[in-house]
């Protein structure tokens, strides 16, 4: 098979034992002999390996017994509107830092409009939409009189991430598609977390909700059964038929996780592999990195070429596609480079874009 250097932002890079195992398991499930997909979600193979999946969520991010996790479809951009309709009653905001922030926000502004609420009951309390989003703003105050504040930990497009778990007077709501499992996190600061599987923690077709169980049963609208997240805590996210192949996907990821020591561990291994990767373009006269340092992603490094070898941009990304580097180019809205490097891609990886840059370089 071709060698392959995965930097895709998602779907992405999964651990090589995670896809041999449902490779595996799509012959032939926990020794039923059918396929993890053919089986009954109301079987007893499938309710353990539900369970495992759900013990493993709670041992690796250490989640308090006060908090459910659930497992539905729709990905992260339906759980903007699922935020709304289950926290949002008179006043919500938002940390606007790119493009995802932003339409987390239109779902509750939507919201708000549709019972004929002010037009800044849902709104940005900060954004850093002046420059491209390169920065977290910091200089806030989160108002205490807010339904909840939400937030987005890493933004992917962008390559930001806060990086510390915030103190936040109001319900605290975090997206944290593209960092979740990237590091330990202080689940008790939040009274939600929510993200899409396929950054971090599996396939695309399954997202997950943290939730504390005191911030639901507090709004006087309706909420559509699918959309309450009440359902799926009450009926263990089984209300109706689960993605179960990306959930299995899901448990293999996470079993790896814990296999190579946690979160602690691969928190490590994250920020050694993003300073690796920040240094080289600090270092390389062709490239620089376009988050402000700070605010760096350990999971999504951005970078442009310098002003003056902006023509060589194309010739790069040729060059890295003939050497094996695949999906660096960025995000359509931003242009340059982004190299996704999360939980799963190895150092190896990583060490081979660098060398990539550094013969590039070498060839100008
Ligand atoms: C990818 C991503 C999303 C969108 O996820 P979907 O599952 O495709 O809806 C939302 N937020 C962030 C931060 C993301 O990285």
């Amino acid at each position: 098979m071709k060698k392959a250097y995965n930097f895709f932002a998602g779907p992405c890079v999964l651990p090589e034992s995670a896809i041999d195992q449902t490779i595996a398991a799509l012959k032939d499930f926990e020794g039923t002999g059918i396929p993890v997909v053919s089986i009954s979600h109301r079987s007893k193979e499938w309710e353990a390996t539900m369970n495992e999946c759900r013990a493993l969520w709670k041992e690796l991010l250490n989640i308090p017994d006060n908090y459910s996790i659930v497992f539905l479809g729709g990905g992260a951009s339906l759980q903007f509107l699922y935020v709304a309709m289950n926290l949002f009653e008179k006043k919500a905001g938002y940390l606007e830092t790119g493009v995802w922030a932003k339409k987390a926000l239109k779902e509750a502004q939507g919201l708000a409009k549709s019972r004929g609420l002010a037009a800044d009951a849902a709104y940005a309390v900060a954004s850093s939409a002046d420059k491209t989003y390169c920065y977290i703003p910091k200089d806030y105050t989160i108002p205490t009189d807010l339904d909840y504040f939400h937030i987005t930990t890493n933004n992917t497009i962008y390559g930001t991430e806060i990086k510390k778990d915030i103190d936040c007077p109001v319900t605290l709501v975090a997206d944290m598609s593209s960092d979740i499992m990237s590091r330990p996190v202080d689940v008790a600061k939040y009274g939600l977390i929510y993200g899409g599987a396929q950054k971090n923690v599996g396939p695309a077709g399954v997202s997950f909700a943290i939730i504390r169980d005191d911030v639901l049963g507090k709004v006087s609208n309706y909420i559509p059964t699918m959309l309450d997240y009440k359902t799926h805590i009450e009926k263990e996210s089984m209300f109706n038929t689960p993605p179960v192949f990306a959930i299995y996907i899901m448990t293999q990821t996470l079993k790896w996780l814990k296999g190579i020591g946690g979160v602690e561990k691969i928190q490590k291994i994250n920020e050694e592999k993003a300073a690796l990767l920040y240094n080289e373009i600090d270092r390389n006269k062709l490239f620089v990195g376009t988050a402000a340092k700070e605010d760096r992603s350990n999971m999504n490094v951005c970078f442009v070429m310098a002003p003056e070898y902006k023509e060589l941009e194309a010739n790069f990304l040729d060059y890295a596609k003939s050497n094996g580097m695949l999906g660096i180019k960025g995000h359509r809205s931003v242009g340059g480079f982004r190299a996704s490097i999360y939980n799963a891609c190895p150092v190896e990886s990583v060490q081979a874009l660098i060398k990539c840059m550094q013969d590039f370089e070498k060839s100008i």
